[in-house]
């Protein structure tokens, strides 16, 4: 069996839903995910902001757009007056819960509960679609089995064993429709796999029922040599290895969710990235192989904060270095990248909640600066086979561009280099014109 998972504009409008239908109908048993409708996610994140700031008159008004947008949804979607009545039922349902949390006080089970009524929303939508156009559709509930632990990890283990109890207890279809992006945690409370995590969602049934192949179904053709945000005439790239993807999705491309390669690479099922808008063409391809060598693409991470940590005491001495990531594992702080030399070491983090004791504990060590606002650009291929002057020609291209780390030899499929936010475009784009496409 295939597992489908389609973005948030492949579900954007009712006519887009329709589309997202007639693809998935073919005869061909599968399981579909689905995004919130496009805005959606955000429309709520505003909403649990203004709740958080007690803004409760503001926050109402938000959801009553919203709740608008969706009744005049459900008036185009569906033909029988028997579905509309359905289909404003499931709007009516999902903003009774949010409404609920405009009074009393708001914390992050109200807001992880608001976020998760958008993919509620499209599922519920889209499965009364399908058995309205006569295909045999039953939605597969993600909170009955889409779990994190106590680490906010992913547990396999239980999506594995609890999917299964679930296909028993619906019972035979001919589609399955799940949300993306929504599960439940250690606590038994609806939380979420983070932004953009309906990839994610896709590749953990994915590797739970060992599926034939992965597809994220998106609004653009396939896995691009660069940024398109910022850079114009990226190219696609038709394959990618595993370790590729999976770097460039941890370092930032969007199209991907970062941790969505990890469990179909566990399982060996290959990842197909494919345009909604565009459904003959063939997409990325993402497997083990890696066809080709040389560097492949680029992409860039923001909220990056570098921390570097000086001391004489690190001169010839031993421990220093374990001393130094113990307080990052105390604060179960990740580093991205780290570079040394005999008086000083250099790290970055992306997660700064703990930021302040972790500079505290490390004035231990030595004198502790703080750089915020960078990013992390990262070049990927299969670098390794490129022969001498590989490096010079990423430092060439690299000319001019105020570079704060380098990290390079870690693994044979990434260089990574520390920016500037402010430089980032540039660098992207002077990448694209003198690496990629020249
Ligand atoms: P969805 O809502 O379908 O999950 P996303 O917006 O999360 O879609 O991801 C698709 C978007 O990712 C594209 O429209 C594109 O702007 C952006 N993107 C960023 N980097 C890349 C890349 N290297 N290749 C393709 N798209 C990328
Ligand atoms: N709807 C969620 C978001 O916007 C999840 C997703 O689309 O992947 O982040
Ligand atoms: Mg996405």
């Amino acid at each position: 069996m295939k597992v489908l998972k389609f973005g948030g504009t492949s579900v954007g409008s009712p006519e887009n839903m329709r589309a997202v239908m007639n693809l998935v109908t073919d005869g061909e048993q599968k399981i579909v995910v689905l995004s919130a409708m496009s805005g959606t996610t955000n429309s709520l994140v505003d909403i649990a902001n203004y709740l958080y700031k007690k803004n409760k008159d503001t926050a109402r008004i938000f959801i009553g757009k919203l709740e608008d947008k969706y009744k005049q949804v459900v008036e185009e979607l569906f033909t029988s007056d028997d579905n509309k009545k359905k289909g404003l039922q499931v709007v009516h349902e999902a903003f009774t819960t949010i409404k609920s949390f405009t009074s009393g006080t708001f914390n992050l089970v109200g807001e992880n509960t608001i976020l998760a009524q958008g993919e509620l929303i499209s599922t519920n939508l889209v499965t009364l679609l399908m058995n309205e156009n006569g295909h045999r559709t039953k939605l597969l509930p993600a909170l009955d089995f889409m779990k994190i632990d106590e680490d906010k990890a992913a547990d396999l283990h239980f999506i594995r064993d609890n999917i299964k109890a679930v296909f028993q207890k619906i019972g035979e279809a001919d589609y399955y429709i799940t949300q993306g992006f929504i599960c439940k945690d250690a606590n038994g409370e609806i939380n979420n796999l983070q932004r953009g995590g309906s990839d994610y969602t896709a590749s953990l049934i994915g590797a739970a029922i060992d599926a034939d192949e992965i597809q994220i179904w998106t609004d653009i053709d396939g896995f691009h040599n660069n940024d398109p945000r910022y850079v114009e005439n990226t190219q696609k790239i038709e394959q990618l290895s595993f370790n590729e993807a999976a770097e460039l999705a941890y370092f930032g491309a969007k199209i991907l969710h970062p941790q969505t390669v990890l469990p179909a690479r566990i399982q060996n099922i290959p990842v197909r990235l494919k345009n909604t808008m565009n459904p003959t063409d063939g997409g990325t391809l993402i497997t083990s192989d890696s066809d080709g060598r040389g560097i492949k693409a680029v992409a860039a991470k923001d909220g990056i904060t570098a921390v570097k940590i000086r001391s004489g005491r690190m001169l010839m001495a031993y421990g220093f270095l374990k001393n130094i990531f113990e307080v990052f594992e105390k604060y179960r702080t990740p580093i991205d990248m780290i570079s040394t030399s005999e008086v000083a070491v250099s790290l970055t983090i992306d997660n700064t909640l703990n930021l302040n004791k972790i500079k505290e504990d490390l004035g231990k060590f030595g004198t502790v600066e703080v750089d915020e606002d960078m990013s992390i650009v990262c070049i990927v291929g299969d670098i390794i086979e490129e022969e001498k002057g590989f490096a010079s020609k990423v430092f060439n291209a690299l000319d001019g561009i105020p570079i704060r780390m380098i990290s390079y030899g870690g693994s044979r499929h990434n260089i990574s280099v520390l920016v500037p936010t402010v430089n980032k475009k540039e660098t992207l784009q002077t990448l694209s014109s003198k690496l990629l496409n020249h």
